[in-house]
């Protein structure tokens, strides 16, 4: 009687658990029957470790088929970080890690803190004792979703989603232990700063850089090479300038610009490994009457072609007008160049140094250490210049950058937390 009863309200309770999946699966069928057409996809916009395995163990989806679902995509490169992939038919989110395996999945899960069947399983492998190869491992928790990152670095971060041609670029991430770490984006190997857990790498592309998918790769010494690649975009908005010289401004010293320009490049190249700055730069003029030439604005010299670009920011102010320093920095030239005029170079730290060109005086000498807001000359029109204006240029692994830019991103507190440094003031 007892077991007759307790079988009727097990059966009642069947029937309620069967109309209530009913009615769940209803609910959803009629919510998503809009989007059938779409076979219950979604779109990940990829950030930086966002693999395809990594995406697989996210949403439940085998490699294989989020490849058959991103047909155009290049199957030998990851996720291209900024662009977006279809997830098909997937059941949700798990949150988790990948990490390396240590021999099998019992060594990995004793290192983890983790039950080893539990391990084992979201990783679809029959049994915890079988020996791993060198695929990453699934531990499911937390509150983050699955990254595969550069083995040895954690939290990686990029300070754009999709970089614009002549936007400075920063990497940031925490790292294992402070062994040398090689970023290279493209051709290009990137400023590179371990120090106290943190690592830092940082570069420029240059205006010319255009729409394209550079492969970036991070590889810490003795670890395997990690690469993933990154979506830039030209948005084209940049100004044409067509500038005629005539007279003495065409029969400039070609030598000389050369030489100034190599005499620069070999200060530029130079790296002393810690930031000066301590909050956000300022701009480095008050009371100027307008930006008469932005970063990148290509140039046409005689009715040549548009193959060169303007290398900083142009203000045009009043004879006299005090230049600023923008943030802390040290003083590495200060005199009257060739092309540039009265000339103030200040080197930030982390191979960042901004210029100051065309001044009629210069209030600074080599070796000083300028603080924020400190006057470092006047407004002038010496050297190869047309009329009283600020030349102010911004340089990143020895490559101009856009100063505009790296205000308006606020790079400069964005790379001081990446070395867990305040920025006030
Ligand atoms: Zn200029």
């Amino acid at each position: 009687m007892c077991l007759c009863r307790a079988r009727e309200k097990g059966t009642f309770g069947m029937m309620k658990r069967w109309l209530l999946v009913g009615l769940v699966m209803w609910v959803m069928m009629w919510g998503a029957q809009p989007l059938a057409a779409q076979e219950d996809r979604i779109m990940h916009t990829v950030q930086v470790g966002d693999s395809w395995l990594a995406l697989a163990y996210r949403y439940g989806v085998p490699v294989a088929d989020l490849r058959v679902a991103n047909p155009q995509l290049n199957r030998q490169r990851q996720p291209v970080m900024g662009t977006a992939v279809a997830i098909p038919g997937s059941g949700g989110e798990r949150m988790g890690a990948l990490s390396r395996p240590y021999g099998n999945v019992l060594a990995t899960a004793v290192r983890l803190n983790q039950s080893p069947w539990q391990l084992a399983l979201p990783n679809g492998l029959a049994t915890p004792y079988r020996p791993l190869l060198y695929a990453p491992l699934f531990a499911p928790g937390g509150d983050t979703p699955p990254r595969e990152w550069p083995v040895g670095i954690t939290g990686l971060e990029l300070s754009q989603p999709i970089p614009q041609p002549g936007q400075a670029l920063a990497i940031r991430g925490t790292v294992a232990a402070d062994e040398p770490v090689t970023a290279i984006l493209g051709a290009t190997a990137m400023d590179s700063f371990v120090a106290d857990g943190r690592w830092l790498a940082l570069t420029g592309t240059g205006a010319f850089y255009g729409r394209r998918q550079p492969e970036l790769t991070i590889q810490v010494a003795g670890q395997p090479l990690w690469a993933q690649p990154w979506q830039f975009e030209d948005p084209n908005l940049w100004e044409y300038q067509s500038i005629t010289l005539t007279g003495a401004a065409a029969a400039i010293d070609q030598e000389s610009i050369r030489q100034e320009r190599e005499r620069l490049f070999a200060i530029w190249e130079q790296n002393s490994p810690t930031p000066q700055w301590d909050g956000p730069f300022q701009l480095p003029i008050r009371d100027y009457l307008e930006i008469t030439s932005a970063f990148g604005a290509r140039r046409s010299y005689n009715g040549g072609p548009f193959s060169t670009y303007h290398e900083g920011v142009d203000f045009s102010a009043y004879g006299g007008t005090a230049v600023y320093a923008p943030a802390a920095g040290t003083v590495v030239v200060a005199e009257p160049l060739y092309v540039r005029g009265g000339a103030v170079i200040l080197d930030h730290g982390l191979g960042i140094y901004s210029g100051y060109y065309h001044m009629a005086e210069v209030l600074v000498s080599v070796g000083e250490v300028v603080q924020p807001g400190q006057t470092i000359g006047a407004v002038g029109t010496t050297g190869l210049s047309t009329g009283n204006h600020l030349h102010w240029d911004l340089l990143v692994n020895g490559v101009w950058v856009d100063a505009q830019a790296w205000l308006a991103q606020d790079m400069a507190c964005w790379i001081l937390a990446g070395w867990a440094r305040p920025c006030e003031n």
